[in-house]
């Protein structure tokens, strides 16, 4: 199968990459999960095999640390434990799929925190890499759900996973599944949460779908770069704010919790980080008639940055500049307004003018 994520970087080296699916012998085609392609990475302890000398309640303790120890590794975030698995399995870190993974061990711990979960919560994450921060949500969280597009990740993951039986995975581009489904199947009767160091040149795709969706999730806790965390945070009517900014707050309340340097994650990326938690409003921020008319005129307003509001709507919607300012004016404000200093309420007034 074609590989989609471009070239493969190790260290300074360029790549080709080398797909490698179903390398451990995993078939995902024989687990039970008939919309996506998943794989169940499970680990069951052999007792007899073990030849434990503990029986009963004993062995299931002994299990038990042997198993705390195996899901706290904290080494996962050690770059030689990375690059031993990284030769073992011939895995070279692709930038086409946005591979920067966390190796600042404070990091999982604060995301995790940040998200608010706990063990009656169902997370969804998206792109585990090789499961540092899967590790610590599976940890904290009832169970989690991973979505990974990199078909050399699985036998990474099984490895790295092993013994984590509160976990799934499920091998697809995100944009591609049926989250409603995946989530009504997995949690049922399960708060859940989205937790991800998102894959950054996907961000804006992913957090839409989420958002718009309107899929039953309680909120999203996401590491992005810190340029589209601002807007993420960004109040409409506020200088930083934007389109996207516009439609997070339509749907949910925004806050950036911290930022993260380069130096957090390998390869190091160009700039900082910064984790945003979304909480989903029960209902839109502002009630409209045409939803996607509202979003269109607020992606045409901000379509030109440098133009004035009436300017980018009246050529992002095709429509005659007169009609434009005088729908804007008519909304009570100032024909030469920018889009920043429209509120969603006020993108509400304008297209209620406009019609
Ligand atoms: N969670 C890991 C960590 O924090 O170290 C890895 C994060 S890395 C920034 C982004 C992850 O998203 C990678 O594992 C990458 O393969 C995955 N990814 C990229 N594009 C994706 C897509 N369209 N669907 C699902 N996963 C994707």
């Amino acid at each position: 199968m074609a590989q989609k994520g471009g070239p493969c970087y190790r260290g300074q080296q360029l790549l080709d990459n080398a797909p490698c699916q179903a390398a451990a012998g995993l078939d995902s085609g024989a687990l039970p999960f008939p919309r996506h392609r998943t794989l169940l990475v499970q680990w069951k302890p052999d007792r007899h095999a073990s030849g434990s000398p503990f029986g009963g309640a004993a062995a299931r303790a002994a299990e038990r640390v042997a198993t705390e120890r195996k899901t706290t590794m904290p080494e996962l975030t050690d770059l030689s434990v990375i690059r031993t698995l990284c030769e073992k399995y011939d895995f070279a870190l692709s930038k086409g799929f946005g591979q920067n993974f966390i190796i600042n061990p404070g990091l999982p711990p604060k995301i995790v925190d940040a998200s608010g979960v706990d063990k009656s919560w169902g997370v969804l994450e998206i792109g585990p890499g090789i499961g540092v921060l899967t590790k610590e949500l599976a940890q904290r969280a009832a169970k989690v759900v991973s979505i990974e597009v990199d078909e050399r990740l699985p036998p990474l993951l099984a490895e790295t996973m092993a013994g984590v039986d509160n976990f799934k995975l499920v091998l697809q581009d995100v944009l591609k599944v049926d989250l409603r489904a995946l989530i009504e199947e997995e949690f049922p009767g399960m708060p859940v949460a989205v937790c991800a160091n998102l894959p950054y040149y996907i961000t804006s795709p992913i957090v839409m779908k989420l958002l718009g969706d309107r899929l039953p999730i309680q909120n999203l806790t996401v590491m992005v770069q810190k340029e589209a965390a601002d807007r993420l945070a960004a109040a409409p009517g506020t200088r930083a704010s934007s389109a996207i900014s516009c439609a997070v707050s339509y749907y949910a309340t925004s806050k950036l919790m911290f930022t993260a340097a380069p130096g957090s994650f390998y390869p190091a990326p160009k700039v900082t980080s910064a984790v945003v938690r979304m909480d989903i409003r029960p209902t839109p921020a502002v009630q409209v008639e045409d939803e996607d008319g509202y979003f269109a005129l607020i992606r045409a307003a901000f379509g030109q940055r440098r133009k004035t509001a009436a300017n980018a709507i009246a050529s992002g919607l095709g429509l005659p500049k007169d009609k434009v300012i005088a729908a804007i004016e008519a909304a009570g404000f100032d024909a030469r307004i920018r889009p920043e200093a429209l509120t969603l309420e006020d993108f509400a007034a304008v297209q209620r003018e406009l019609k």
